[in-house]
């Protein structure tokens, strides 16, 4: 069975631009896109998804995130803004007194809403999800028979093939692709230098991002691809800001109300409201879709859906030995696969430090070996801890990310929050007096900034808050750039050589 997943928010847009506010043009064009979908799949299933607000946690990494989309809309006429909005919100009436099941969190983008469903209905109920959008975004989600695409303004459906025909690489390959060449509609920036052209070739070649980051020694040789490892930070942020993430995910990139919000939304029963429907049709003289089978997608469906977004419980987070326990036995994110037999990289320390270290996920050597920061990045932290005066027994190291990633792939937001339960605990546990954060993703954690690294490298901040949202950090933070920037380049070493110099007067200071 076809399932539609319709993304609401281009349509309003699409139609604002395309017939404009008059004669209720931006109502007409959204109901009469939804109805025509419906139609043209034969009645299947529908869901519609809208956005709601900025995405609360890609606004939170990286502030200038869809900038300039916001920027044009405060521009716009805001009377006209409010008459979009409010054609739009008789819209949605109409199509949910249909009986259409619509899909709307505070704070969280509808591309994320539609990553969750169509791997959750493809994959536990082997159902074909068909998503109906005009924004390539999405394409990413392409996937075999399971997830299409149709494209609403070309009006055709999109596969693997046509995909790959458009953007030159595999559907699954788009955020690499992304990552690497930028997204101005986004404000996401690439690499410098690194078109589209170069970008296929590079995926051809390596395979994925992995593979690139992989055959560093190799792409160094050119001052092009050298360019990539300058970029690393932004690369990284790039990569978790356009990546998807599937419904095992999901729970971790949801906030205590933005979950409690989507269960709600999930379990709310959808009534038809043929009365409501009738009259909105004779007013704007429509012949809706005659069963909108939005109901097919039964209440059973709907709450399987809400057991992924369920937290795990807080058993065993309470004591260091048991928390070993559970970050050994731990899947709960795709990183895992990456570690095959060695496991994930347990924390390591002392209870009795009052300084914490934290970096960003084990590589290979700490695979290996399972203990952090022990290869070349371990050696250079070392350094750094010689420069400020103190030593590995009076540090507790551990990362963002408990797991090796492929090719040091940067982990997905859904993999980092999907270990910070063991960081908040690791917290909890030690009180450190002192963190330092080592790169943008252990920074995000437990400061309110989350790209830049180098901007705020020196920083030191009294108690601040960061993607820990709920946890009051009695600590002192001091933000450093990673170790491994320092050692591939000379700004980066002597940003880190900077930041040792400011902790070490801290530390002199309260001695
Ligand atoms: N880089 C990190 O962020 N952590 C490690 O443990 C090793 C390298």
């Amino acid at each position: 069975m076809a399932i539609l997943l319709i993304d609401g928010n281009p349509l309003i847009w699409r139609a604002y631009h395309t017939v404009g506010l008059d004669n209720e043009g931006v109502l007409r064009g959204i109901v009469s896109t939804v109805f025509k979908l419906i139609e043209q799949f034969g009645n299947s299933p529908a869901l519609v998804f809208w956005d709601s607000g900025r995405c609360r946690w890609r606004s939170a990494v990286y502030p200038e995130y869809k900038g300039a989309r916001s920027k044009r809309r405060e521009d716009q006429d805001e009377e006209e803004l409010e008459e979009v909005f409010r054609q739009t919100d008789v819209a949605k009436k109409f199509i949910g007194d249909l009986g259409v099941r619509q899909i709307q969190v505070r704070g969280v983008e509808a591309d994320d809403l539609i990553g969750w469903f169509s791997s959750y209905l493809s994959e536990s109920f082997q159902y074909h999800t068909i998503i109906c959008t005009t924004d390539k975004d999405l394409w990413q989600l392409v996937s075999g028979r399971q997830v299409s695409v149709y494209d609403v303004i070309k009006k055709e459906q999109v596969d693997g093939d046509s995909a790959g025909a458009s953007f030159g690489v595999a559907p699954h390959l788009i955020p690499a692709f992304k990552s690497l060449v930028g997204d101005s509609s986004d404000s996401i920036q690439g690499v410098k230098g690194i078109g589209p052209k170069t970008a296929r070739t590079l995926l051809g070649e390596y395979g994925d991002l992995s593979g690139i980051l992989d055959n560093q020694s190799e792409l160094m040789k050119s001052k092009r691809t050298a360019a990539i490892f300058d970029n690393l930070e932004q690369l990284n942020l790039a990569w978790r800001l356009v990546t998807l993430s599937s419904h095992r995910e999901m729970r971790w990139c949801l906030n205590d109300r933005e979950s409690a919000e989507f269960v709600q939304v999930l379990n709310k029963e959808v009534k038809r409201e043929p009365l409501g429907a009738q009259v909105a049709a004779e007013r704007l003289g429509f012949m809706p879709p005659e069963q909108p089978g939005a109901s097919v997608l039964s209440s059973e469906v709907m709450s399987g859906m809400s057991s992924f977004v369920q937290k795990e419980s807080e058993e065993g987070l309470g004591t260091l030995p048991s928390l070993d326990v559970l970050i050994g036995e731990c899947n709960q994110c795709a990183l895992r696969g990456c570690c095959s037999t060695y496991g994930p990289t347990l924390p390591q320390g002392y209870d009795d430090v009052e300084i914490m270290i934290i970096g960003r996920n084990p590589g290979y050597d700490e695979l290996l070996e399972g203990r952090p920061f022990v290869g070349r990045a371990g050696e250079r932290l070392d350094r750094f801890l010689d420069d400020v005066g103190l030593t590995r027994r009076e540090v507790w190291v551990t990362n963002t990310c408990k797991c090796y990633s492929e090719g040091n792939r940067p982990p997905s937001y859904g993999e980092i929050m999907a270990c910070s339960r063991y960081l908040r605990a690791e917290i909890s546990i030690i009180k450190p007096k002192f963190i330092m954060t080592f790169g943008n993703e252990a920074m995000s954690m437990v400061t309110p900034h989350g790209s830049n690294v180098t901007g705020h490298c020196g920083t030191i901040f009294d108690n601040p808050h960061g993607l820990l949202l709920d946890m009051d950090i009695q600590a002192k933070v001091a933000v450093c750039v990673h170790p491994s920037a320092a050692l591939r380049s000379a700004k980066s070493e002597t940003e880190m050589n900077y930041c040792a110099e400011k902790v070490r007067e801290l530390l002199e200071s309260v001695k």
